[in-house]
């Protein structure tokens, strides 16, 4: 565990009593010091855990095509925004913009705009994305407001905290990270003004708050400016109860009080929550869809068939390894779901 975070939390537990899961998620992802995503580079074999992008290019390669698509479809805009969320190595944006090379005009009119808070994952990013001049941002309050936008997210949302609140005989309690002795403990306390649907004794009910004021601040941006947004994430189609607070330690689950700020922590989306956030800010929503029947529809299959004709066997057994990763169901497919939020009723984004 993190010595100098664990003592943080040690001292502010004792100041000012148990923390809920919201606050305890923030401090061990983004404490500024010593939080999990502010002193390393999680991914890959070495690391905690492995996302799409990292599996396989051809991820971001037919996101790219969505995204081109997009712009046609808005009449080719000469100059527009593409925002990615918490853009990890950069890898997703790098394949992107090389899919996208082709397409004329398309990186005349781009600039590229980061949303990351990592300072070590910001100098992976600049190193790889160095060709690209991109913009980076901690809130979206920076984003400039003066092109159309297409907003891109992929396991951004899942960092965000959640509350968790437990059903007991008395009503709602919310959960809370507490110490006894020398051990940090959930407990319950008593829970404030919150409407949660009905539940039995023992149901666990996540809310996230942090979610829904970050989708909110999204739709204002693209209402004023014209856009899209593409969120890419783990999670539910309604909301319903379940406790899905997880801590990955790597590439193995751990207890999220274990490896506390050496662990990632993340909770599955309610994307019912999130639409309903964005619908009523008038954003029209796609989806959500399993993120394997997206990439299908898509063409991702044609695309790996495509890049294994000029591939070595060894190329081309990765390639299908990482087509089977990404879209099967037994995998990533069905789990990951992917949700389109709109301003523009032209627009028919594909892949829904
Ligand atoms: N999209 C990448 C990385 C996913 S991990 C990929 O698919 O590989 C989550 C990313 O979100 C990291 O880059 C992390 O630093 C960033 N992040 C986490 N919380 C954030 C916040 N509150 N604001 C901005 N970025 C955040």
């Amino acid at each position: 565990m993190a010595k100098e975070l664990e003592e943080y939390l040690r001292v502010h537990i004792a100041q000012h009593g148990p923390l809920d899961i919201g606050q305890f998620m923030a401090l061990a992802l983004g404490h500024p010091q010593h939080g999990y995503y502010m002193k390393q580079d999680p991914f890959g074999a070495d690391g905690d855990f492995t996302t799409a992008p990292e599996i396989s290019q051809l991820f971001g390669e037919i996101l790219g095509a969505w995204g081109a698509d997009i712009w046609m479809q808005t009449g080719q805009p000469a100059a527009f925004t593409l925002l990615e969320c918490g853009p990890g190595r950069g890898t997703l944006m790098a394949d992107m913009l090389r899919a996208t090379h082709q397409i004329p005009g398309f990186h005349e009119a781009v600039s590229i705009h980061l949303l990351e808070t990592s300072p070590v994952l910001k100098e992976v990013q600049a190193e790889r994305l160095a060709d690209y001049e991109p913009h980076w941002h901690e809130t979206l309050e920076s984003v400039p407001g003066d092109a159309p936008l297409i907003v891109i997210g992929n396991e951004f949302l899942d960092a965000l905290p959640v509350r968790q609140f437990v059903r007991t005989a008395e009503g709602w309690a919310e959960r809370v990270v507490g110490q006894e002795d020398d051990s940090f403990v959930f407990g319950l306390k008593a829970a404030g003004p919150v409407e949660l649907p009905e539940a039995p004794e023992g149901a666990v009910y996540e809310i996230a708050p942090a979610r829904t004021a970050f989708v909110e601040n999204l739709c204002k941006i693209l209402e004023q400016n014209g856009g899209v947004a593409l969120f890419i994430d783990y999670g539910h189609d309604r909301s319903a109860s379940g406790d899905t607070v997880q801590a990955l330690y790597k590439h193995e689950y751990v207890s999220p009080l274990e490896h506390i700020g050496d662990a990632d922590l993340t909770a599955h989306v309610d994307f019912q929550a999130i639409g309903e956030a964005a619908t009523h800010k008038g954003a029209e929503v796609f989806g959500p869809v399993e993120q394997g029947v997206f990439l299908k529809n898509l063409g991702i299959e044609q695309r790996a068939q495509y890049l294994r004709q000029k591939a070595d066997d060894s190329q081309a057994e990765e390639l299908q390894s990482g087509l089977h990763r990404l879209t099967h169901s037994d995998q990533m497919g069905a789990l990951f779901k992917v949700m389109g939020v709109f301003y523009g009723d032209t627009i028919r984004p594909a892949g829904f």
